[in-house]
């Protein structure tokens, strides 16, 4: 049923007469205050019809095939722009499990394969997207759908961030009986520990994961597969399936002078302890930056949630070592239109900091080693220029930066089945064959690939999200989930009904 007050003919040649509107952030003071989402509340909605309306609605949408979801972008556009919200949800959860997760946390290629991005300013799709989201929640439209009937087979999957709680959805929305195995105490993966909630709120999260309840899935936490808990071969022994979405959480070492002293930790140790504090497990996170200076080593996403921590925990001044040279402020000629590029971007946690004219980001820095105090902790952070090319520090440019706290969000170097951890339980026990990046090797159809040790046949077994892929996106995550439910429906019943948005190999749109 549409809105009566955006019940309106769309304006077809509106791109040419609204500009785009992003969505309205709180004052970055304000923000520093809390640790709530940094978006108003209530900011989008008045502004999205126009923005959907913006949407040339283009014969062939490069947005839908830059989405790994194949989210039916421009269908969407156009009703939210007529205010068709219930049909507009329906068309969104179609394809998408969790668009309450990718409409705030997606780094959108669609916008950047935008055709109005060809040569001026891409419709805002993500807001339209979180809009949509939002609304199917509050009006009732994204409700809990068990199955009509159960097929009596019993399903595992082990891990449950985006791709784990993606599958266990679909195969339970498919009436296989599905359990989600949970190492952590809480469900969520990295949505729950490693994002902050002042990017995702964590009762969003909960909402979710209680619908999940109410349509069948099963929930297990504080249970390491693979572990003395629970050996892997016995979980596939008790189940016709498995479905390993464990992650790629090995984090990348830095391995310079001083590594080990006290007041250098991984970025992924700080930004746990700091969201354990939001749930309530903790009265303050023992690795708090408060009062201190701190040096975050790294670039990413990562990097850019620790600085927004250490801000609300009021450190004395923060720092961040990229080795990447700035990035251009527009597409450079080798990514040209619709490969999403890396641009220069203020963050919001970059925002935070002061923006550009204080911009807390030293580029093109390469790490050389930690200094101690006389007490043998941290004292500084000596870094040097990379040289472009081998990143290899310029003679003569050293520098040692004061800092009582360091972090490394260095990226993460896959899924740890490799290296030091090669006897990891989970892939031995079930004779899974590890790729040369450390994950877990796999076929076309999502299969896990045997080993060939002795250990357990890999029939069965499935793998998805970062465990198969590498460290990736939510989005990412969420359609490997989609399909790999699908390759583990055909497994059971022979043939299957579900979408398989993509293949275990399909990458983003590339020049
Ligand atoms: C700080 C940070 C910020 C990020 N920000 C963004 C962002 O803004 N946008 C974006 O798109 N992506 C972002 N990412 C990446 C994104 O979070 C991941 O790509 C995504 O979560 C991967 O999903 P997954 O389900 O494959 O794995 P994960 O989310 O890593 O979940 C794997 C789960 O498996 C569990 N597990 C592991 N081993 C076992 C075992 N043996 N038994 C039982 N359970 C086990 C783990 O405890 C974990 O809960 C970010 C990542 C980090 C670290
Ligand atoms: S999930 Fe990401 S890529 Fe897909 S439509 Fe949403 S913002 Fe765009």
């Amino acid at each position: 049923m549409a809105d009566s007050q955006a019940d309106r003919p769309p304006d077809r040649m509106a791109f040419l007469t609204t500009a785009r509107q992003p969505r309205e952030r709180r004052d970055p003071r304000e923000r520093l205050g809390d640790r709530r989402e940094v978006y108003r509340p209530g900011a989008l909605l008045p502004i999205i019809g126009s923005q959907a309306a913006r949407c040339m609605d283009c014969g062939l949408p490069f947005c839908h095939r830059a989405c790994p979801l194949g989210n039916l972008v421009p269908d969407w556009n156009t009703l939210v722009s007529h205010g068709d919200w219930g049909s507009a949800a329906a068309r969104l959860l179609a394809t998408n499990n969790f668009p309450e997760f990718t409409g705030r946390l997606c780094p959108a290629p669609c916008e950047s394969a935008c055709v109005l991005a060809i040569d001026g300013e891409a419709v805002t799709i993500k807001n339209v997207e979180l809009a949509i989201a939002d609304q199917a929640w509050e009006r009732g439209f994204d409700r809990p759908q068990p199955p009509e009937r159960l097929t009596g087979f019993r399903v595992a999957v082990v891990g449950s961030g985006p791709a784990g709680l993606a599958a266990a959805q679909q195969l339970t929305r498919a009436g296989h009986t599905t359990t989600v195995y949970e190492r952590a105490d809480r469900i969520g993966g990295l949505l729950r520990y490693g994002i902050p909630p002042f990017r995702l709120e964590k009762h969003r999260l909960d909402r979710r994961i209680d619908q999940m309840r109410e349509e069948g899935t099963r929930f297990r936490t504080g249970v390491a597969v693979g572990g003395h808990d629970l050996p892997a071969d016995l979980l596939r022994g008790r189940h016709d399936a498995l479905v390993v979405a464990v992650g790629a959480t090995a984090c990348r070492e830095l391995d310079v002078p001083g590594r080990r002293m006290p007041g250098v930790h991984q970025a992924m140790t700080y930004l746990t302890l700091a969201n354990r504090v939001d749930e309530g497990d903790l009265p303050a996170s023992p690795l708090s930056a408060e009062g201190r200076r701190v040096v975050i080593v790294g670039g990413g996403d990562t990097a850019a949630d620790c600085l927004g921590t250490a801000l609300r925990q009021r450190a004395a001044a923060v720092t961040q070592l990229d080795i990447n040279p700035r990035p251009p402020a527009g597409r450079a000629a080798a990514q040209p239109w619709p490969v999403h590029p890396k641009v220069y971007r203020v963050t919001t946690s970059h925002e935070e900091a002061g923006g550009e004219e204080a911009e807390p980001r030293v580029f093109s820095a390469t790490t050389v080693g930690f200094e101690a105090g006389a007490d043998g902790r941290l004292a500084g952070v000596r870094f040097a220029e990379a040289e472009p090319g081998d990143r290899r520090p310029r003679p003569g440019t050293a520098r040692t930066l004061p800092a009582e706290l360091a972090l490394l969000a260095l990226g993460f170097s896959g899924a740890g089945f490799s290296g030091r951890r090669r006897s990891h339980g989970l892939a031995a026990q079930l004779g899974l064959a590890v790729d040369g990046h450390g994950n877990l090797a796999r076929g076309g159809d999502f299969a896990a690939a045997a080993s060939g040790a002795p250990g357990g046949p890999a029939d069965g077994v499935f793998v998805a999200g970062d465990a198969g892929r590498g460290q990736s996106l939510i989005v990412w995550a969420i359609a490997e989930g989609r399909a790999a439910a699908a390759a583990v429906d055909r497994y059971l019943r022979g043939a299957t009904e579900l979408p398989a948005p993509i293949a275990p190999f399909d990458g983003p749109l590339t020049a």
